[in-house]
């Protein structure tokens, strides 16, 4: 393993909240190992039972809600009013799964010959090891750990190194909530290496993976010697329409919704803006407006709506992405510095007249800039929205039932905002599609991943 310990920082000042050891080699061995055997006496657990466990879970992390929304701010920077947000969101996974786990159900097959009975059964896949980032260090976590629990599996988490504090305090809970230390445990590592133990180890049964698509790619490969399932949910590079029919109240909103929570760092932002040529204006300078009353700062102020970015890499790769924009003829319409104090802050940014030779058309950015390009019909915006490797989010605007069917059902993306910018809730299946992963979280589909399907033939 590469280093004994790290320093988890508080982005907005840079200043250390916490040196953690790195679990070595051995121990995170020894961790699998006993998720093993707690797995032989979990799996037999009622499903009954381990939804009142996951019901105490919640309720203990609700009960510590501010301080658990303190804990987040100080490490991953985004604003106290997220973060309260994000620990709400993450407990209603837990709580759509509690139920969830009670309707795993099997099914009886007609027989076709007269001595037979044929039975189906959902079982446990078996210990699942999971990988998560940091710009969602709850909700990664408990859409993984919560429907892996509800169906009887034994599970392991690795944090990412920039948040892992909200992370071992939700296992602390789990343990408060009478979840065996052995059934739910977090390891500290670089991903790096604890990837390479987690795909390897052959008591892992599945592993769950939520982050960049190339990580993603390498975890794959790396499962297939043990032929692993995998569930990945990886980047992506959202398009947002806006329509010449669209509510333009509506649609800036929308936009506001999608691109800047979190500081634009999360998967399903919005990051590329198409507006009808016939609205631009109007959009434009309804959005400019929008945009300039949002306050950048600490997340700890409770007036802050954009907090800085997690790390130097993040803010340099945004910086890098306005430059080359400016630098190949983007107009600037509001913001566009970014600066170092203590932190890393960069300011709400829209940049018009973007072209798709800039690198934000076509990567990730994960910082809050809008770039805006228009267009004249449909059909030319529905092949630029699709011109891509990512199938994660998409979204669109418009009064119109057919444009919206049209959009809907053209959009090559796994999750669709509708005259909605956001468009995920524990109830709701998320996943992309192409190069953002395959699997889904959340929904009656959340749970599927994490069982397998038994039938018994049985002759009389
Ligand atoms: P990342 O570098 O892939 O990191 C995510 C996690 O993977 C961290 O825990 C990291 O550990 C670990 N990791 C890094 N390299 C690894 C390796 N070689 N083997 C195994 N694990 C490794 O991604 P990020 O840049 O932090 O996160 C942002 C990405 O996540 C974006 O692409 C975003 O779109 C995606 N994302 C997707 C969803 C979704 O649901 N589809 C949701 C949120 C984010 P360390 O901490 O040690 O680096």
């Amino acid at each position: 393993m590469s280093e004994k310990q790290f320093d988890v920082r508080n982005p907005a000042t840079e200043e250390i909240i916490e040196t953690l050891n790195n679990n070595s080699e051995e121990e995170i061995n020894e961790m699998i190992e006993n998720a093993h055997h707690a797995f032989q006496k979990f799996k037999k657990t009622t499903a009954h039972e381990r939804s009142a466990l996951l019901y105490k879970w919640r309720e203990l992390i609700l009960e510590q809600e501010e301080e658990i929304a303190l804990i987040m701010t100080k490490e991953s920077g985004k604003p106290l009013k997220e973060s309260k947000g994000e620990v709400k969101y993450a407990t209603d996974y837990i709580l759509w799964f509690a139920e969830e786990a009670k309707r795993t159900y099997g099914r009886a097959i007609p027989e076709h010959v007269d001595n037979k009975r044929l039975i189906v059964t959902r079982a446990p896949v078996g210990v699942v090891a999971s990988i998560t980032p940091w710009n969602f260090p709850a909700a990664m976590m408990t859409r993984k750990a919560a429907p892996a629990l509800a169906a009887g599996c034994t599970f392991i988490c690795k944090p990412a190194q920039d948040t892992p504090l909200t992370t071992m305090k939700f296992v602390d809970l789990a343990h408060e909530a009478g979840f065996d230390k052995d059934v739910i445990q977090y390891v500290n590592g670089s991903g790096k290496d604890v990837g390479k133990i987690f795909t390897s180890h052959e008591l892992i049964s599945k592993i769950t993976y939520t982050g960049s698509t190339p990580v993603g790619k390498q975890l794959m490969e790396q499962s297939s010697s043990t032929l692993k399932k995998v569930t990945l949910e990886l980047g992506g590079h959202a398009p947002l329409i806006v329509h010449e029919d669209a509510d333009i109240e509506k649609a800036v909103q929308g936009t506001i919704a999608s691109k800047f929570r979190n500081a634009g760092q999360t998967c399903v932002c919005a990051n590329r803006i198409y507006v009808h040529e016939s609205i631009k204006d109007k959009f434009e300078s309804s959005l400019k407006s929008e945009v300039n009353k949002l306050k950048v700062g600490n997340g700890q102020n409770e007036s802050t709506d954009i907090g800085p970015v997690i790390n130097s890499d993040g803010f340099e790769k945004i910086k890098s992405h306005i430059d080359d924009a400016t630098s190949k003829g983007a107009r600037v319409v509001t913001g566009g510095d970014s600066y170092k104090d203590g932190g890393y802050f960069v300011e709400p940014t829209i940049l018009s007249e973007v072209t798709d030779d800039m690198k934000i058309m076509f990567e990730e950015t994960f910082g809050p800039v809008i770039p805006i390009q228009t267009y004249n019909s449909l059909e030319e915006v529905i092949k630029k929205a699709n011109d891509t490797p990512f199938g994660l989010a998409a979204y669109f605007f418009t009064e119109n039932y057919a444009t919206g069917i049209e959009l809907y059902e053209n959009l090559n993306y796994g999750v669709i905002g509708w005259n909605d910018g956001g468009p995920s809730a524990a109830h709701i299946p998320f996943g992309g599609m192409k190069e953002s992963g395959f699997g889904r979280e959340g929904g009656s589909e959340g749970i599927e991943p994490y069982l397998e399907t038994k039938v018994a033939s049985i002759l009389l």
